[in-house]
């Protein structure tokens, strides 16, 4: 064993160039390398590479790489092959020539590493040629995607458990850096790996700041936080629909921030060229659906931003780890509100699943929710939802840390709120969205107030000791503490089992007082 460990530590310099194994990469490895399986959790941009590529130098044979990012492979495999590694591919973009030279060496016994698209598992002619040579160890990369309650969900993940039956002897091993304890359970049972050793990497990334400002005007929030705080730096955008994401790019490029937008709507060339630029300029901002970022390896993104809440903390998580790869100061930022409570639920609710994915959906949300609502450490609550024990102290490195949000006794607001919803539907019938209920309670004659005679409700004008804000804010958190529902396409406001307590006063209601000035602008980066 040990003889195998020094092969490892010869292989890391020789090829690599690098002095030291990081945190748990030795101890996979060594496992890996004695035949062992392993599941791997490790936070994006935590080594996860090279718990494979080691073994695969090291154990006779080829290392067989599955992985879904198959636009990726090319560069991958150039990186590998410009240190000396025989690397190969095989998907979908190749023409017969080119994998007939890669089967070719496959069988020969000339390459370390193959890299593999899951969709090319299922045809009996690649499960036929991996019979025919020698393979040194199986790794699953991106291995969540056989969860199907996750975001990344890919059906031919499923049967890659066909690889432990059919290839016994071979050592697996599951990467991913996606870790719920559900999750982890799922890649286990999925992956037929009832045996595998787990390793878990700390999910905690320090030199990452997290904050999360209310939603005014996000588009200029966000310029003002770049040019203050990031001016010339390289960052992610993330934005929930495609027009959005081009119309926030052309709004930066306006404003003198050299910005492209990607989506799933832009043709394949446009989109290969803009992550390309990203990649290799300086100081290139890419404004982005979520449809951007898996598998991309750039170090110094300086900021992720979020302009839509993400439908979970993995998602959450895992886009804000695309930033500070390399250790220095970044910057997690996000701006939230109502309406983003409120189309996410509209989303669950209209979107495709059954009752059972709705209800996980939701539970995801409210997860995400509680992390944007917390008067509490953030990076505290995320290492948390990992189960990760965090410094009760808290961080010192999130808003929640620095600027301690304020908190006052909402339950009287909930209350007027609640009844206004209980008052519509019981003595008209009616149920209306969050704008309507507003209005109504500071006392707003709008034409759809007079349309409908609200004005002469005895709940009209009960309210006027908030602002249109502040209620924005009491709305948007009673929905986040399921004292409030959504409704229909039209996102109709309801009461929920729990909101009868407040009504009745049983129940108070502690609310986060909203910044006048965001927080965040008041707080120093890290730079
Ligand atoms: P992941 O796949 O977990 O996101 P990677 O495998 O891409 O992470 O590694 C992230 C970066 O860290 C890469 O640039 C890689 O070369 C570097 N790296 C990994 N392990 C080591 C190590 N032991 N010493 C120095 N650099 C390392
Ligand atoms: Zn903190």
């Amino acid at each position: 064993m040990a003889v195998m460990e020094s092969e490892a530590l010869a292989a890391l310099h020789r090829v690599f160039g690098y002095d030291a194994f990081r945190g748990e990469q030795e101890a996979v490895i060594e496992h890996v390398i004695t035949g062992g399986d392993a599941v791997v959790l490790m936070p994006t941009g935590g080594g996860k590479s090279l718990c494979y590529q080691i073994p695969a130098l090291v154990r006779p044979g080829t290392g067989v790489v599955v992985s879904p990012l198959i636009a990726l492979m090319q560069d991958q495999v150039d990186a590998l092959r410009a240190l000396g590694v025989r690397a190969g591919f095989m998907n979908s973009t190749q023409d017969f020539d080119e994998r007939r030279v890669v089967e070719a060496e496959f069988l020969a016994g000339e390459l370390d590493l193959l890299y593999l698209a899951p969709e090319r598992l299922r045809l009996d002619s690649t499960q036929d040629l991996l019979s025919r040579g020698k393979i040194s160890v199986f790794a699953i990369d991106e291995a969540h995607c056989v969860s199907q309650w996750g975001h990344d969900f890919r059906p031919d993940y499923l049967m890659l458990s066909l690889l432990g039956e059919r290839w016994p002897d071979v050592p697996r091993i599951a990467l991913t850096a996606t870790a719920t304890h559900a999750t982890h359970r799922e890649i286990t049972e999925r992956l037929g790996m009832p045996d595998a050793r787990h390793f878990v990497a700390s999910f905690d990334r320090p030199n990452i700041q997290y904050r999360i400002v209310p939603k005014a005007d996000p588009r200029k929030q966000l310029l003002n936080f770049l040019r203050e705080e990031h001016a010339g730096d390289a960052g992610i955008v993330y934005c929930l629909s495609r027009n959005s994401v081009d119309k926030t790019a052309e709004f930066l490029n306006r404003n003198g921030i050299e910005a492209v937008p990607y989506h799933a709507g832009l043709d394949a060339g446009t989109r290969a060229a803009h992550q390309a630029r990203f990649l290799r300029e300086e100081g290139l901002v890419v404004v982005a659906t979520i449809a951007f970022g898996m598998g991309i390896d750039k170090p110094d993104v300086r900021f992720v931003a979020h302009l839509d809440l993400p439908k979970s903390v993995e998602g959450y998580y895992q886009e804000t780890g695309r930033a500070g790869r390399d250790g220095l100061p970044s910057t997690a930022w996000m701006a939230y509100g109502l309406n983003d409570v409120i189309q996410q639920r509209k989303l669950i609710q209209s979107g495709e699943g059954d009752e059972a994915f709705r209800r996980r959906a939701n539970q995801h949300l409210d997860a995400m929710l509680a992390l944007c609502e917390t008067v509490r450490c953030r990076r505290g609550q995320l290492l948390a939802y990992f189960g990760q024990d965090p410094d009760p102290a808290g961080c010192g490195n999130c808003d929640t840390c620095l600027t301690p949000p304020e908190t006052w006794d909402g339950t009287v607001a909930a209350q007027k709120v609640l009844s206004t919803v209980v008052r519509l539907q019981r003595e008209r019938g009616q149920k209306f969205g969050a704008v309507q209920i507003i209005d109504i309670l500071l006392g707003r004659r709008t034409a759809k107030v007079i349309q409908f005679d609200h004005d002469q409700l005895s709940v009209f004008g009960i309210g006027e000791e908030l602002t249109e804000a502040e209620w924005r804010g009491v709305v948007r958190q009673l929905l986040a503490q399921g004292l409030l529902a959504v409704e229909g396409e039209y996102g109709t406001l309801v009461l929920t089992g729990a909101s009868g307590a407040v009504l009745r006063r049983e129940r108070e209601v502690p609310l986060r007082k909203e910044p006048k000035k965001p927080a965040a602008d008041r707080s120093t980066s890290g730079r």
